[in-house]
C-alpha cells in the first residue's frame, strides 16, 4: 500500500449505498492507495435537484458506511461551503493539506463521461489530479479517445491510464430512494448501519422532499 496515494471520492451520496463502498474498496486496492476520502457535495452543479436527505443525515450515513471500511474517511469540506462546489476548488483544498509528495486521485463513475466536458476548468483539473474513472453497470466502459482533439493527447493518455476496472454493481441512490418510497426491500443495497439510520430517521419515505429536512 502506498500511503502517499490519496483517493478523493465526491458525490451526492443521497444515500451512500453498497455500489459506492464496493467500488471504493476496489479502487483502493487497484490504485494501491493509502486512504479514500468521501466528500459529500452540498449540491452537484450538474444535478438539477437538491439532495433529498439533509446535509447532516448524508454525512452521518457516510460516516457509518466508512466506519465499516478500512482506510476510509469522510470530509465535510464541501458541505460547509456555500453551494455549488466545484471539483477543482476541492482538489486544491486537499492539495493545500497534502503536499506535492502525495498523489491525488479524483474517483468518478463512468456515468459522468459525457458530463466531463461541462465540468468547470476541466483541463486544469486533469492536470492537477488524476481523474480515475470507474466502470459502472449499465454504462459503456470508459474511453476518452474521443476527447483527444479537445484536451490533447497527453491528457487523454493520463485519463486512459487511470481507468479503474471496478466490479459492476447495479445500485444507484435513485433506485434506493424509489424502493424506499415504494416500501420495497432495500437490505441488499445498503450497509446495515445505513439502513437502520434511514429507518430510524424516516428518510426517503415519500417521493417529495422530507418536510423540515
Ligand atoms: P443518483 O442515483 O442520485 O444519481 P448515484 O447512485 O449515482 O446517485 P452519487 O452520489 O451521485 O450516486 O455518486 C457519486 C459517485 O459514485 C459518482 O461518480 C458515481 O458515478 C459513482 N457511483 C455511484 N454508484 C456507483 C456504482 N454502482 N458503480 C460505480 N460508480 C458508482
Amino acid at each position: 500500500m502506498n500511503n502517499k496515494k490519496i483517493i478523493l471520492f465526491g458525490g451526492t451520496f443521497d444515500p451512500v449505498h453498497l455500489g459506492h463502498t464496493i467500488v471504493a474498496n476496489a479502487a483502493l486496492e487497484y490504485i494501491d492507495a493509502g486512504r479514500i476520502i468521501f466528500i459529500p457535495a452540498k449540491c452537484s452543479p450538474l444535478k438539477g435537484a437538491m439532495p433529498r436527505a439533509s446535509d447532516i443525515d448524508r454525512l452521518n450515513m457516510l460516516s457509518l458506511a466508512a466506519s465499516g471500511m478500512k482506510n476510509a474517511d469522510v470530509s465535510d469540506y464541501e458541505i460547509n461551503k456555500p453551494a455549488p462546489s466545484y471539483t477543482l476548488d476541492t482538489v486544491r483544498y486537499f492539495r493545500s493539506i497534502y503536499d506535492n509528495e502525495y498523489i491525488l486521485y479524483w474517483l468518478v463513475g463512468a456515468d459522468s463521461i459525457d458530463d466531463l466536458i461541462y465540468w468547470r476548468n476541466i483541463k486544469e483539473l486533469i492536470d492537477e489530479c488524476n481523474i480515475a474513472m470507474m466502470y459502472r453497470a449499465e454504462y459503456e466502459k470508459p474511453d476518452f479517445t474521443r476527447y483527444q482533439s479537445i484536451w490533447g493527447a497527453e491528457r487523454v493518455e493520463n485519463l486512459q491510464r487511470n481507468i479503474v476496472p471496478t466490479p459492476l454493481v447495479d445500485i444507484s441512490s435513485t433506485k434506493v430512494r424509489k424502493n424506499i418510497a415504494a416500501g420495497c426491500d432495500i437490505s441488499q443495497m445498503l450497509d446495515s448501519a445505513v439502513l437502520n439510520y434511514i429507518r430510524e430517521h424516516g428518510i426517503y419515505k415519500s417521493e417529495s422532499k422530507n418536510p423540515g429536512r
